[in-house]
């Protein structure tokens, strides 16, 4: 047993935890916990815990369901929104077939698994997302639209504000878990926040972000409303993003930083934005993985609907900022494709090995978009080798079907299993009757 198995044992005393619970994500990005007697964590850090993984979306076909999951004592947290009683704990698993090798089905492993062929080529991955999500009233009943605790807009500052009560209440308790926050602010829809956490290497973010979402809807439901991450839940609002800022450091290095480059932006830098926007289609639907996801890109809003690049500029997918002359460490690209109901280990696996791919390949960076690319017509966009996104679920998931990238990544498990679930999502959606449709229609026709 390692130090910090030791260490989680010794905590488990001190602090009376009654109760452990082993997080794990399944491949849409949905949080699974069981929980375990600390008396059993010796073995769960040796053996494992079993688990009937055909149960969990994505995970085993019937006949390989034994799955183990082991917890990463890193990961060790206790949950502080169980202050009242014996505590309880958390720690997040990596999971494993019965014969201890990493389940080909695990997205933390897909994750993993990225980042040590980016390390094999001396790179460290390391992410800093801008999670946006509503506040309403409660949730809607089926077909109602939902009301938002609030009217005010972005940055707006008022008395007695929920959303500030609230953004004050769940930063408190992401510091308890370790999680620190850089920025948080009212966002340009009623009821819409933001909370950006700080930089960290891909696979912490991503456990965070699970985390971020747990506490987000544990403090919501304390104070009577509730807490959406759905990618647009209304036509004439904006919706809300997980823009992530990305670096690669090699060593201590900031492999995006050249003193005296363009913006900054070393070799290194360029090739990975050109990976990312060369395979910006074949991964949206991992980035943008909802039928709902799509309908966030359409309208402006400061999402973007078109494969560009630019500095200073919100229309574009991706963004190298310029809030003040950088300082070298802080070199970074931010990406704003990324909705905030992703799986964040897929959705960052996939940029990884897309911006990769541009380092390895040495692809060009296209010229960088100056203007508003929503106020261009399609032929200047055209003319400028400006190309749109994906625009539905459907046109992600064709795209998706002959990535090699894609395959390569999630691995074929993971690849087969999401896109035949996105092709069903996909197949209900189409099939479906909207208010739209009845009420244009039903009073002419
Ligand atoms: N809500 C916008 C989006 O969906 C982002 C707005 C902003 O942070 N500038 O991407
Ligand atoms: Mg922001
Ligand atoms: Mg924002
Ligand atoms: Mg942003």
């Amino acid at each position: 047993m390692g130090k910090q198995e030791d260490f989680v044992l010794r905590a488990l005393e001190e602090r009376d935890v009654r109760f452990v619970r082993l997080w794990f994500t399944d491949v849409l990005g949905s949080l699974k916990s069981v929980a375990v007697a600390p008396a059993e964590l010796e073995n769960a850090f040796d053996e494992g815990i079993g688990f009937d993984g055909s149960a969990i979306e994505g995970f085993a076909r019937v006949f390989e369901a034994d799955m183990l999951a082991k917890p990463d004592p890193s990961t060790f947290q206790i949950l502080p929104w169980r202050e009242e009683g014996p505590a309880t704990a958390r720690m997040f698993c990596d999971i494993e077939m019965p014969d201890g090798t990493p389940s080909y089905a695990d997205p933390r492993h897909v994750l993993k698994r990225t980042l040590s062929k980016a390390a094999e080529q001396g790179f460290a991955f390391y992410t800093h997302p801008e999670i946006e999500f509503y506040l309403f009233k409660g949730l809607p009943g089926a077909g109602d639209e939902p009301v938002p605790v609030d009217r005010t807009g972005y940055f707006d500052h008022t008395a007695q504000s929920e959303g500030a009560d609230f953004r004050r209440e769940a930063i408190t308790m992401l510091e308890q878990m370790g999680i620190s926050v850089e920025f948080s602010h009212h966002e340009a829809g009623p009821g819409q926040q933001e909370i950006d956490l700080r930089y960290a290497d891909a696979l912490t973010t991503a456990d965070n972000i699970m985390t971020f979402r747990t506490v987000i809807r544990e403090v919501a439901l304390s104070q009577g409303i509730w807490a959406s991450f759905m990618p647009k839940p209304f036509t004439t609002h904006p919706g809300s993003g997980m823009h992530t800022h990305l670096s690669l450091f090699e060593g201590d290095e900031n492999a995006f930083y050249e003193a005296g480059a363009q913006y900054q932006l070393s070799a290194t830098g360029r090739r990975f934005i050109a990976g990312i926007l060369h395979h910006a289609p074949e991964i949206s639907v991992v980035t943008n993985q909802w039928v709902n996801s799509y309908k966030r890109m359409m309208f402006g809003g400061e999402a973007p609907s078109y494969i560009c690049w630019g500095h200073n500029n919100r229309s574009a997918m991706i963004r190298v900022p310029m809030y003040k002359p950088l300082k070298g460490q802080s070199t970074r690209v931010e990406l704003r494709t990324i909705d905030a109901a992703c799986n964040p280990y897929l959705a960052y696996a996939a940029v990884l090995a897309a911006g990769m791919k541009g380092i390895e390949e040495g692809y060009d960076l296209p010229r960088e978009a100056e203007d508003d690319v929503w106020s261009l017509t399609e032929r200047e966009r055209t003319s400028l080798g400006i190309k749109p996104l994906p625009k539905n679920l459907n046109d992600a998931i064709s795209v998706a079907e002959d990535s090699e990238l894609l395959a390569e990544t999630l691995g074929e498990q993971v690849f087969d299993f999401f896109l035949r679930n996105k092709r069903a999502e996909w197949d209900e959606y189409r099939g479906q009757v909207s208010a739209f449709e009845r009420d244009r229609m039903l009073p002419v026709l």
